[in-house]
């Protein structure tokens, strides 16, 4: 029998993208990849793999050379600010803006009245738990708290989806630990899509539903791998043998990779 139920596009669907530089380099060769709504997907890779690239494709800050992104079915062409937010490894915060003016900012720009975006702010603050610091200066916070900061500021536009760019890169380790449970349980809360990039086998796998791992030389995709670790995650599970199976495999792969392409191993 027919079935009238039509199936819901992916949140973002990367079909067949291509990345040819100006100077000739094939940063990326026909990338396909799908995100379903609600999904927490990292890429992991080897340096120069075109991760970036790739995630600033997908937030219509780059053109792809071939193939196209489609986000819940729609053709990207340029930055869609109402629909993505964009986390960098650098918080990118304004120096002479206090915490809440910062998270307030972007909404500024999108004309949001001032009573609404201010209590969204708020609430956003309230969730990355830095309430008591709304009217201190970037300057006054710790590398972790900026980064929550920009995590508030991009959760604040309400986006479908976030596009995160190894967000914890520049944080000491225990911080960045402790930055990636604090975002499991944001992102359990909120049930956005992800698409966080990531040079650390744990973070990745510790996070996600889906890791994806790329090779280099062209940028493509060596596998995609389900993570069977159920929700709600704690640290804990780091420990299990599911966990420590699934960051093997990873790190032969990418060793292989890298072995193939003669760079640095990759983090454990
Ligand atoms: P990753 O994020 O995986 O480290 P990137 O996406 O930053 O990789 O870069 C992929 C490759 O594309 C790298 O070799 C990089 O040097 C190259 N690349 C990035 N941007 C440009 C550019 N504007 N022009 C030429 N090559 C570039």
């Amino acid at each position: 029998m027919k079935s009238d139920v039509v199936p819901k596009p992916a949140a973002v669907s990367i079909r067949g993208v291509d990345k040819k530089f100006g100077n000739g380099f094939h940063a990326l060769d026909k990338i396909s990849l799908d995100i379903a709504d609600g999904q927490f997907l990292s890429v992991v890779g080897p340096s120069g793999c075109g991760k970036s690239t790739l995630l600033q494709i997908v937030a219509g800050l780059v053109p792809a050379s071939g193939g196209k992104v489609l986000l819940d079915g729609h053709p990207v062409v340029g930055p869609q600010p109402h629909e993505v937010a964009v986390v960098f490894q650098d918080a990118l915060l304004l120096p002479w803006k206090t915490t809440l003016q910062n998270v307030e900012f972007p909404l500024d720009l999108q004309g949001v009245p001032a009573a609404e975006r201010r209590a969204k702010s708020l609430e956003m603050l309230d969730l990355v738990g830095l309430s008591a610091f709304a009217d201190a200066y970037p300057q006054q916070l710790s590398g972790g708290m900026r980064q929550r900061v920009s995590i508030a500021r991009g959760l604040a536009q309400d986006p479908r989806i976030i596009l995160m760019d190894e967000p914890f890169g520049a944080l000491d380790e225990q911080t960045r630990i402790r930055m990636g449970q604090e975002l499991l349980r944001i992102w359990e809360r909120s049930r956005k899509t992800v698409l966080f990039i990531t040079h650390s086998l744990a973070e990745a796998i510790f996070l996600s539903d889906v890791v994806v791992v790329m090779g280099r030389n062209p940028g493509r995709i060596l596998e995609r791998m389900e993570v069977p670790l159920p929700r709600p995650r704690s640290s804990d599970v780091m420990g299990s043998d599911v966990f420590g199976q699934m960051r093997n495999r990873l790190w032969h792969l990418l060793n292989d990779e890298i072995d193939r392409t003669d760079q640095a191993a990759p983090e454990l």
